[in-house]
């Protein structure tokens, strides 16, 4: 059994894939790579193989213009209202970005973001974190320790606004380049797949028998 002692494939598992095609900025200072569609392809994968290892799973935008914030949060509160927000969660998918699109710089790394204060929402990013060791071996994890935890801390509103467990991931910087030839590529692609699958699964259904890497023995 799991923290909210209950079947793992009745907790409705939400991905948050921020931006739409109408946001201005978050892309790379050459223009090329755009932040809502790369969030948009990893959200869906990641919904996609949540829902094949038999877990519920849907995205939370599934429009291709920006949905904002407030509208997002109600979103993800009405399925508390609806389902109890302990059978809900909330996974928001981003690409970090050292500045505001002028220039290349040099930060990158993976982190994991909750609101101020412990809640289960940290929990959901221990299990994150967690994955993301396994998964981005080699690659920096940025973390902040002041409260004990690896996580960053930043009430940003999918965060506070929410009543369920939410993360905000950060994967990678869209304005270095090596960071997104990382994060382009397959094996990047993959890797970040595998972690939010994974660390999700850890979070709702610790005992199971099934992860990521058994989705993609059985499909080759
Ligand atoms: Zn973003």
């Amino acid at each position: 059994m799991n923290i909210f002692n209950k079947d793992p494939r009745q907790i409705k598992i939400l991905i948050d894939n921020g931006h739409g095609c109408n946001t201005p900025g978050k892309r790379s200072p050459d223009g090329r790579f755009r932040e809502y569609a790369w969030n948009r392809y990893i959200a869906k994968c990641i919904v996609a193989d949540c829902t094949d290892l038999g877990y519920d799973a849907e995205l939370l935008v599934t429009e291709e213009y920006d949905v904002c914030l407030t509208a997002r949060c109600h979103r993800v509160n009405s399925w508390c209202e609806r389902l109890g927000k302990r059978n809900v969660l909330c996974v928001s998918i981003h690409v970090n970005a050292a500045g505001n699109g002028d220039r290349w710089y040099s930060a990158t790394g993976w982190s994991a973001y909750t609101c101020k204060g412990q809640t289960t929402s940290d929990k959901l990013a221990d299990c994150l974190y967690r994955q993301a060791e396994l998964w981005l071996p080699g690659r920096r994890l940025r973390t902040e320790r002041t409260d004990g935890d690896q996580d960053m801390e930043e009430n940003f509103t999918i965060l506070k606004k929410t009543s369920c467990a939410a993360v905000l991931t950060e994967n990678e910087f869209m304005d270095c380049e090596e960071s997104l030839r990382f994060i382009e590529s397959e094996e990047g692609k993959e890797a970040i797949i595998g972690l939010h699958v994974d660390g999700i699964l850890d979070f709702i259904d610790p005992t199971r028998q099934f992860g990521y890497m058994d989705l993609k023995t059985h499909r080759r």
